[in-house]
């Protein structure tokens, strides 16, 4: 089957949309983003063009294509300028009532062809599916962060996407240059089902006092070979996704083995969500992270 989309919309322009954004420009395709914010359009360009600037300087791609890159990414200022998009892909807070939200603006003006894609790390494919008004055209496309970086896309279907809709996303995810795997519609599908609890795990260790930040992380990068530690693995992705993840676990299977430690929960209420607020487990307003414990 050969590719049908060309235009691709994007809405969230956070760490993982801007991500995608990047991929989906790289690759060719028309790229319109859409966010609340505004000020956060202009940040994601600019993270974008010093990740392509790195990215020429390492040789991986040349200036001419950098700059025909970033020249096919536009900003969408309302969502109703993604009425024609051939795709869209939902990279939003993982929140499923502002995830419905943002359905239900965009349904009603999007082309009825169009694929319905979220990037959602842990909520129900099924249940998003159903608040829009094409769960045959909707799946959930779980791309790893970074983007440009990670190989992998988890492939999830909801019970109503039709092989169409599967075979087309699996035909756009292999044009950026990704392996797919495919999921069954789980909480946490499968990177996130078993990387997660490993992370929650690593906080109660912090918690209990058993080790520090440094500890920990030490300790699962040279006696596991992990080639990051776990605490700041969750700094990198996020601290609100991942108690937003641990909860979706947790109400999903029912399971108190998936409980989120009372840890996580307070830096996500300080405000510390790691490296994208600035404080997490570590703090990185200085010029190297240092420990917060
Ligand atoms: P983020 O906080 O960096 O970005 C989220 C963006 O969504 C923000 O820019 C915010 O302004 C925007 N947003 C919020 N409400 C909106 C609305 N109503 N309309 C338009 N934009 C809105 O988060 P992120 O890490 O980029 O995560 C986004 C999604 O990707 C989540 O579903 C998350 O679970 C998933 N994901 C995250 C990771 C990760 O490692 N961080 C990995 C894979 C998937």
């Amino acid at each position: 089957m050969g590719n049908q989309i060309k235009s691709v919309g994007i809405i969230g322009a956070g760490q993982m949309g801007g991500g995608i954004a990047h991929v989906c420009a790289m690759a060719g395709y028309d790229v319109h983003v859409h966010d609340v914010s505004a000020d956060t359009l202009q940040t994601m360009l600019a993270t974008i063009s010093g990740n392509l600037a790195r990215q020429v300087s390492s040789g991986k791609t040349t200036e001419a294509e950098r700059e025909a890159a970033l020249g096919r990414i536009h900003f969408a200022p309302e969502i109703t300028d993604l009425a024609t998009m051939d795709l869209v892909v939902e990279a939003a807070t993982e929140d499923e009532t502002v995830k419905r939200k943002i359905y239900q603006h965009l349904c009603p003006v999007l082309n009825p062809e169009a694929i319905l894609a979220t990037n959602t790390s842990s909520l129900s494919i099924t249940r998003l599916a159903s608040a829009t008004d094409r769960p045959e055209r909707f799946i959930g496309i779980h791309f790893m962060n970074p983007v440009p970086v990670m190989k992998l896309a988890e492939l999830v279907r909801g019970i109503a996407t039709e092989d169409q809709t599967f075979q087309a996303a699996r035909v756009f995810v292999e044009s950026l240059d990704k392996t797919i795997t495919v999921t069954e519609d789980f909480p946490a599908f499968i990177v996130n089902r078993i990387l997660l609890p490993m992370i929650n795990e690593a906080i109660y260790t912090l918690y209990e006092g058993v080790g520090t930040v440094d500890a920990i992380d030490t300790a699962m990068k040279l006696g596991a070979n992990h080639p990051m530690g776990p605490l700041q693995l969750a700094d990198f992705i996020g601290l609100d996704t991942c108690l937003a993840i641990m909860q979706v676990l947790h109400d999903g299977l029912s399971d108190t083995k998936y409980r989120p430690c009372p840890l996580l929960v307070k830096y996500v209420e300080a405000g510390w969500l790691g490296r994208k607020s600035g404080r997490g487990f570590y703090d990185y307003r200085g010029d190297v992270p240092v420990p917060t414990r």
